[in-house]
C-alpha cells in the first residue's frame, strides 16, 4: 500500500473517518521516520493502517466521552477502498476508517451503519434460504444518492455574512424572477458550471467514485449529481467525497457551493434522494420485480417486508432526516412531506391489493407508447406515472427515500432503514420458518402472511399528491404520525421501544443513542443560535445603518423639494414609510437580542424547544422587516447582494 501510494506522489497518509458532526475529520501523518543517525527513512507499519488513535476530546459524543477521557480509535475498514488524494504541492494516502472511544461505543456514523448491514444481511439470507438459496454468502444494502447543490458567483458569497458563516441568507426579499417559469430544471447547464462539473467528475473519478449523471435542478443556480449506486458503506463515503470536492472546487471557478437544504427562502431548496435495494453477493436485485411480480413471490416478501417496516417505524425514519435546516423543506411544497408514506405506483399497488384478498394472478402491463408520429419511435411505456411528492417512492427496482436533506450524511437514514428492514425481515422469516416446520405448504403460508401485513401495514400505502390539504387530513385518520419539526421528532430516539429494538440487532446501545439524541438536541439549538447571531448582526450593522442613511437622503430631498416651492407628496410618502419600518425594525432586532440573551432553563430537549419557539419566530421577524427595508432602500445604498443578482448571474 505505501509503495503504491508513493509512486503516486504521497507523502503522507491519514485515516478518515466521520464523527457525528456529519462532516469528514483527517489528520495526516508523513511517512518519514527519522533513523537516530541524521537519516530518516520512508516506513508505514501494519499498526499504522489497521489504527490511529485522534483525540476523541474535540468530536461531539453527546456525553459518551468528557472531556478529560479523550482516547479514542481510529479503525481501518478494508470493505471501503483506500484512494490517494491530490493536491497542489503534494498528494496524500487516504485509509477510510472507523471511530470509536476507548470504551468500545462508536463516535462516528461509519459502525452504526456497518452494524445495520450485518443485521439486514443475516436476516435477509434467512428468508432466501427458505426459498431454496443455497449460494448467496451475503445480503448487501445498496445504495445511489442524488446530490443537489446550489452554485453563486463567490464574489457575492464573500459579500454575505450569512452565506459565508452559515450556508444560507437569512435576509433577502423576493427577486422580480424566482423559479415560477419553470425554465432551469433540465435547461442548458451554463459553461462556467459545466466546466466546473468536468473537472469535479474527473476528480472523482480518480477518487473511485462513478459518478454518472448531471444536470440543472429546478431552482435557479441549482444542480444535480448522480453517481451509481455502490453498496450502502461506500455509498456513504463516496457521497461524503462529492461533497468535499463539489465544495473545494468551486473557488477555482469563481464559485461558491452550498448544499444546505434551503440556502434562498421562496425557491427549492437542495435535498438528496437516497435509492435503497438490497441485492446478494451474487448479483441478485431482491427489489427486482421482473417482468411478472405477480407471481415473483421472493420479491414480494421482500417488498412487503420493507413496507412493513416503513408502517411500523415511520417516526424511526422521520427522526433520520431531522435537522433545524431540513425543517425549511419538510412539507413545504417542494419536498415530500414530514408524513412517512410509500408511493407503489399503479401496478405494484394494484398487486398488493390483490395480495391482500388472496394470491396475486396479474400484473398490469405498461403497453406502448403510441407517438403519432410515424417517423419516431414506438416504445415500451411503464405501467404506473411517477409521484415527485412521496417521500418513499418504489421506483423501478428499488425505494427512494426523498426526505434526506442536502447537506446530511446518508449514514444515518441508511442505518435506521436496515435496521427497521432487518427487523421485518426477521418476522417474516420466523413465521415462515415456524410454518414450514409445522408442515405448512410455503407458497400458502407466504399468502397467509403477506396478506395478514398488508392489511395491518397498508394504511402507510399513499399513491397520491403528498403536498394537498386533503392527504395531511386523511394521513391524521390513518393514525400516521405528522411530526412536523426537528424537536418534535427528537424524542423517538430515546424511547424504550427504541433501545429495544436497536439492542437487539447491535446496531445502536442504549447509550449510543442518548449520545445521537444529545448531539441532535445541540445542533438544533446551535444552528438556531449562528443564525440568530448573523441576522442580528446583518440587520444592526449592515441593513440599519444603510436604511437610516437612505431615509436621511430622502428627508433632505423632502425639505428641498419643500424650499423649492413644490409639494414633496411621493418622498414625503417614502419618508413616512421608511421611518416606520426603520422603528419597527430596530425593535425587532431587540427582541431577537432579548430572546438570544435569556438563559434557557432544563434539559437540552428544553433548550431546542425553547429556540423553536423564541429565538426562530424572533429571527423571521426580523427578517420580515429587513426584507421589505430592500424593497424600500436605493439599490445603489443597500449593503448586501440580493437574491437578484446572486441567482441569476451565473
Ligand atoms: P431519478 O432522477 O429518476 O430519480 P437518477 O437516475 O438520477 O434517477 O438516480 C437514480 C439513482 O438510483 C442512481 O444513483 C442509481 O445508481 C441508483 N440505483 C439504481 N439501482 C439501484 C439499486 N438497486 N440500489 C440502490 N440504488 C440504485
Ligand atoms: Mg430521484
Amino acid at each position: 500500500m505505501k509503495d503504491w501510494a508513493i509512486e503516486r506522489g504521497a507523502t503522507h497518509f491519514t485515516h478518515l473517518f466521520q464523527p457525528m458532526t456529519g462532516l469528514t475529520a483527517e489528520k495526516h501523518d508523513s511517512f518519514i521516520s527519522p533513523t537516530g543517525d541524521g537519516k530518516a527513512i520512508v516506513e508505514f507499519s501494519g499498526k499504522e493502517l489497521v489504527q490511529g488513535e485522534p483525540d476523541a476530546s474535540s468530536f461531539p459524543s453527546g456525553g459518551l466521552r468528557a472531556t478529560f477521557e479523550a482516547r479514542g480509535y481510529t479503525a481501518w475498514d478494508p470493505t471501503s477502498p483506500a484512494f490517494i488524494l491530490e493536491s497542489p504541492n503534494g498528494a496524500t494516502l487516504v485509509i477510510p476508517t472507523a471511530f470509536l472511544s476507548w470504551t468500545g461505543e462508536a463516535l462516528d456514523k461509519k459502525v452504526p451503519l456497518l452494524r445495520s448491514m450485518e443485521a439486514l444481511s443475516k436476516q435477509a439470507l434467512r428468508v432466501l434460504r427458505l426459498f431454496g438459496n443455497k449460494s448467496a454468502k451475503r445480503v448487501i444494502t445498496t445504495c445511489g444518492v442524488e446530490q443537489e447543490y446550489f452554485l453563486i458567483d463567490r464574489n457575492y458569497h464573500l459579500l454575505r455574512p450569512d452565506l459565508l458563516n452559515a450556508g444560507r441568507s437569512v435576509f433577502g426579499a423576493s427577486p422580480p424572477k424566482g423559479q415560477e417559469l419553470e425554465d432551469q430544471y433540465f435547461g442548458t447547464i451554463p459553461e462556467r458550471v459545466i466546466a466546473y462539473m468536468a473537472d469535479c467528475e474527473a476528480q472523482l473519478y480518480k477518487l473511485g467514485v462513478p459518478v454518472k449523471t448531471r444536470h440543472n435542478e429546478v431552482a435557479p443556480s441549482q444542480y444535480e449529481i448522480a453517481p451509481i449506486f455502490e453498496d450502502s458503506n461506500l455509498a456513504t463515503d463516496h457521497n461524503m467525497l462529492v461533497m468535499e470536492v463539489l465544495r473545494n472546487t468551486a473557488a477555482s471557478y469563481g464559485l461558491a457551493c452550498y448544499f444546505h437544504e434551503k440556502p434562498f427562502a421562496g425557491i427549492n431548496g437542495s435535498g438528496k434522494h437516497n435509492n435503497f435495494s438490497m441485492g446478494t453477493d451474487t448479483g441478485e436485485n431482491l427489489l427486482n420485480p421482473g417482468d411478472n411480480p405477480h407471481d415473483n413471490a421472493q420479491f414480494l416478501v421482500f417488498c412487503v417486508a420493507v413496507i412493513r417496516a416503513v408502517a411500523k417505524y415511520p417516526e424511526l425514519l422521520r427522526v433520520t432526516v431531522a435537522s433545524a435546516h431540513n425543517d425549511h423543506r419538510l412539507g413545504a411544497n417542494e419536498a415530500p412531506p414530514a408524513i412517512m408514506s410509500i408511493f407503489l405506483g399503479d401496478m405494484l399497488q394494484d398487486i398488493m391489493e390483490q395480495v391482500e384478498k388472496g394470491p396475486a394472478t396479474s400484473t398490469i402491463q405498461g403497453g406502448t407508447m403510441e407517438i403519432g408520429v410515424s417517423v419516431l419511435p414506438k416504445f415500451p411505456k411503464d405501467a404506473g406515472d411517477r409521484n415527485r411528492t412521496s417521500p418513499f417512492a418504489f421506483t423501478g427496482n428499488k425505494f427512494e427515500f426523498r426526505a434526506v436533506g442536502g447537506s446530511q450524511s446518508v449514514a444515518g437514514p441508511n442505518t435506521v432503514l436496515n435496521t427497521i428492514v432487518a427487523e421485518s425481515l426477521d418476522f417474516v422469516a420466523t413465521t415462515l420458518e415456524a410454518a414450514v416446520a409445522a408442515g405448512k405448504d410455503l407458497n400458502k403460508a407466504i399468502q397467509d402472511l403477506l396478506s395478514s401485513i398488508l392489511k395491518e401495514s397498508k394504511k402507510v400505502l399513499f399513491n397520491g399528491d403528498g403536498y394537498s390539504e386533503e392527504w395531511h387530513k386523511e394521513a391524521a385518520n390513518r393514525g400516521l404520525p405528522n411530526h412536523r419539526n426537528t424537536v418534535d421528532s427528537l424524542p423517538v430516539i430515546v424511547r424504550k421501544d427504541t433501545a429495544e429494538l436497536f439492542g437487539k440487532y447491535k446496531v445502536y446501545t442504549e447509550k449510543e443513542l442518548e449520545s445521537r439524541f444529545n448531539i441532535l438536541c445541540e445542533g438544533y439549538v446551535k444552528t438556531i443560535s449562528v443564525e440568530a447571531k448573523l441576522t442580528a448582526f446583518m440587520g444592526r450593522n449592515q441593513i440599519l445603518p444603510a436604511a437610516i442613511r437612505y431615509q436621511g437622503q430622502v428627508a433632505e430631498a423632502v425639505n428641498a423639494t419643500k424650499a423649492a416651492g413644490v409639494e414633496p407628496a411621493g418622498s414625503l410618502e417614502l419618508l413616512k414609510n421608511l421611518a416606520a419600518t426603520v422603528g419597527e425594525f430596530t425593535k425587532a432586532i431587540h427582541h431577537l437580542e432579548h430572546e438570544l440573551g435569556h438563559e434557557a432553563a432544563g434539559t437540552v430537549h428544553d433548550h431546542a424547544k425553547y429556540f423553536r419557539d423564541k429565538v426562530r419566530l424572533a429571527m423571521n421577524a426580523v427578517r420580515v422587516l429587513g426584507d421589505k427595508l430592500e424593497t424600500l432602500v436605493a439599490d445603489d445604498v443597500w449593503p448586501l447582494p440580493t437574491y437578484r443578482e446572486m441567482l441569476f448571474i451565473k
